[in-house]
């Protein structure tokens, strides 16, 4: 699968770009890859279709924020349903001038909605672990600053209940209709009212509080079990503790664990791998080396006599516990020779002894480099 590209760099701007430097970029780009210029070009025909996605979702303030916290990969699926965006038709006229496509764009996610209900954002927190941590699936408490509804004004946003009315744009109906150039057909299209967000209220005296948001934002503590074989990214979602909206539903909060680096030990799913440096000696005659383990008891690696660096030791069912089910993955122990930085007189004439019984015999050296090969190949 082709990986999705990021919007900002479909559309060649910054993470921090303003509404007019998206419009810029955008109308720019979809000039340069419109059908009209480029007949029978597929390639310019994704293109085109790629900026128009980019354009919808950031020129979109809560499709913007979605996208900067989660990038494609957000919990509700794509923005535009589960087919993801097909593409709309722009006359090439509307990308010069005055700017006819806005309203395509601006009637995408606000009119399509079947239901009134608006919903607040979904939040992302990210949350370091230790593998200790994922190991005894141990209870942590998270605190952040969380949006919850307003003290003040019970969530209205509103100074007092009387300060609720009637909108007078849609007429207390929440709902707009636009008339937009689709290529060469006029399209009606039903918007949610942009002055009370398809709420059909007006505020009149802001709560001072939220300033009429409905929300403000408390530190809250949070109690989380860290699930059986957590990963790295692994996400929990808790329902309603995102951003609170007036009159709309709570958007969810999503905790993402970040498993921090273990001091010596890389993980690839329930299976622990790491390096073991071991001189000579002990390669040569064997040992027996402790270390301190995730599980609590010591994790003891038994080297046999006659070891050889770039080897391999397995020990099961020491590793982290499997995602799904019961049990426990394996640690891998790769040897390594460790050679020391400086040598002193007395290491140098001990290893000059050695010479003759442990070292390559200098004469046979063809026929060593030859058995090595065969044994490698075997
Ligand atoms: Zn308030
Ligand atoms: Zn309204």
């Amino acid at each position: 699968m082709v990986e999705k590209r990021d919007y900002y760099e479909v559309l060649g701007v910054e993470k921090d770009a303003s509404d007019g430097d998206l419009k810029k970029a955008f109308r720019s780009l979809a000039r340069k890859h419109h059908p009209d210029k480029n007949p029978d070009d597929s390639e310019a025909e994704h293109l085109f279709k790629e900026v128009q996605e980019a354009y919808a979702v950031l020129s979109n303030p809560d499709q913007r924020r979605q996208y900067d916290m989660f990038g494609h990969d957000s919990p509700g699926g794509s923005p535009f349903g589960p087919g993801g965006f097909q593409g709309v038709n722009i006359n090439l006229d509307d990308l010069f001038g005055g700017g006819g496509f806005e309203s395509i764009f601006s009637g995408m996610f606000g009119g399509g909605r079947a239901s009134r209900g608006r919903r607040g954002s979904d939040v992302l927190l990210r949350q370091p672990i230790t593998l200790e941590e994922v190991f005894t699936e141990a209870e942590i408490e998270v605190s952040a600053k969380l949006s919850a509804s307003c003290e003040s004004c019970n969530g209205t946003g509103a100074k007092s209940p009387d300060d609720i009315q009637t909108c007078s744009t849609c007429e207390g109906q929440g709902r707009i209709v636009q008339q937009a150039r689709v290529g060469p057909f006029v399209q009606q299209m039903v918007s949610d009212c942009p002055d009370c967000n398809g709420q059909g209220k007006a505020i009149r005296n802001r709560c001072s509080l939220c300033r009429g948001t409905g929300s403000t934002k408390r530190e809250q503590k949070l109690r989380i079990q860290i699930p059986t074989g957590a990963e790295d990214g692994l996400r929990l979602r808790h329902r309603g503790k995102g951003e609170h909206i007036v009159n709309g539903q709570a958007g969810d909060l999503y905790i993402q664990f970040e498993v921090t680096p273990h001091a010596w030990f890389e993980r690839d799913g329930p299976d622990l791998i790491m390096a073991l440096p071991l001189g000579y000696p002990e390669m040569m005659l064997g040992t027996k080396v402790e270390l301190p383990h995730i599980d609590g008891n010591p994790l003891v690696i038994d080297v046999p006599a006659g070891a050889k660096p770039s080897e391999t030791l397995l020990i099961r069912g020491r590793g982290m516990p499997y995602r799904r089910g019961r049990g426990r993955g394996d640690v891998t122990v790769l040897l390594k020779l460790h050679v020391p930085e400086k040598f002193d007189k007395t290491m140098v004439s001990t290893l000059e002894e050695m010479l003759p019984s442990f070292g390559l015999p200098i004469e046979d050296v063809e026929d060593a480099v030859r058995r090595e090969a065969e044994d490698r190949r075997n």
